[in-house]
């Protein structure tokens, strides 16, 4: 089997190593020290500062987004969402079950987001931003920039979902003034699905999270936040997704982060470079490293990925709806070389008869 899809990925021997040992028990000195190294591994690779916090949670990344909408924004707030697809329309609705008054910005498909589209927002009294920075579902990169100095220039608090993006594309918490960052074990990690994570910058956690009271247990990040203080977790922590992380992120601190993100860019950029003669066409917006669209001029996209699982045992990522007939997502995240990227354009080949 092999995978291109977009969570689970493609996960490396060294996990499944991992994976067949005995779940510990966690209430111990030696498990709270596993999660600090955890910690101050995702710092670094985040860019986040020593006093920022992490929040463990046992659910999947949209619990996290839910967690952080919930933990650092209320009624009184006016958010600017960045909908352009599935997981922006997500974070709108986030807002809509919690009552945090905010309004979307569209983004048509096909297209790119556009300078002009947020700064119209500019000096409107908006408190915060939410954006998938990967909107996984088109692949389109934002310009982090770009949002990050609009964010700046109206002291908004800047929430950003990489769960796609983090370790495929580059991204610094503190040079970009990210206040809350997510990601998911799922998907650059390469790890089982089951653990997410919110970093949290000091100002948000200074202003909004410390004593609120959310109504929800679980997600509240306050009691995350005072438990992580010792490597704990209020709750049951995914503890075998835990050494998988703390084995991961140690694999990719002596290999260095800067040749995990080349590697990325590398296998995302190969990719792209051979559709000539598939008849496969790109869009033309910003994409991320850690997907490809590609559009079936021929409407038999859904076909292709049906006749790919069913013949060949290769997953790549249907879409839904009425993009279905036209777009598949190659994903890039995981165990990727430029092997899988020639075996995978043959078999599309084939399968086109081209
Ligand atoms: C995968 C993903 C999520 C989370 O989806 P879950 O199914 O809840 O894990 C959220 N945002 C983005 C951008 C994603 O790629």
């Amino acid at each position: 089997m092999k995978l291109f899809t977009l969570g689970p990925v493609e996960m490396y021997d060294r996990t499944f190593e991992i994976a067949k040992q005995q779940v510990p028990y966690f209430r111990t000195p030696e498990f709270s020290a596993v999660v600090l190294e955890c910690e101050r591994l995702l710092k670094k690779f985040a860019g986040a500062a020593d006093e920022d916090k992490a929040v463990f949670l046992t659910c999947s990344g949209t619990g996290a987004m839910e967690a952080a909408v919930l933990g650092c924004f209320n009624e009184q707030d006016k958010l600017l969402v960045i909908d352009g697809g599935s997981f922006g329309h997500r974070f709108a609705e986030l807002c809509e079950i919690h009552s945090v008054p905010y309004e979307a910005v569209k983004v048509p498909y096909g297209k790119a987001l556009t300078r002009e589209q947020v700064w119209e927002h500019d000096g409107k009294g908006f408190t915060g931003l939410l954006v998938n920075i990967d909107e996984t579902s088109t692949g389109q990169l934002y310009d982090i920039e770009m949002l990050a100095e609009f964010c700046r220039k109206n002291g908004m608090f800047f929430v950003v979902d990489a769960i796609s993006s983090f370790l495929a594309d580059p991204i610094d918490m503190t040079a970009q003034g990210i206040d809350a960052l997510i990601f998911s074990s799922q998907k650059s990690l390469a790890l089982a699905p089951g653990l997410s994570v919110v970093l949290l910058s000091r100002r948000i956690y200074e202003q909004r999270v410390k004593g609120s009271k959310p109504k929800t247990m679980y997600l509240d990040l306050n009691s995350h936040i005072e438990n992580g203080r010792r490597g704990q977790t209020p709750f049951t922590p995914a503890v075998r997704l835990i050494y998988e992380l703390q084995d991961m992120l140690r694999y990719i601190d002596e290999t260095g982060l800067e040749n995990k993100l080349a590697h990325m860019k590398q296998v995302a950029e190969d990719f792209r470079s051979r559709l000539e003669g598939t008849g496969l066409t790109l869009p033309e917006y910003p994409l991320s490293n850690a997907v490809t669209p590609l559009y079936f001029p021929d409407g038999n996209a859904y076909e292709v990925y049906e006749t790919l699982k069913r013949d060949y045992d290769v997953f790549v990522t249907p879409n839904g709806g009425e993009l279905s007939k036209t777009v598949i997502r190659v994903g890039h995240l995981g165990n990727h070389t430029v092997e899988d990227n020639k075996m995978l354009i043959e078999l599309f080949k084939k399968v086109l008869n081209k």
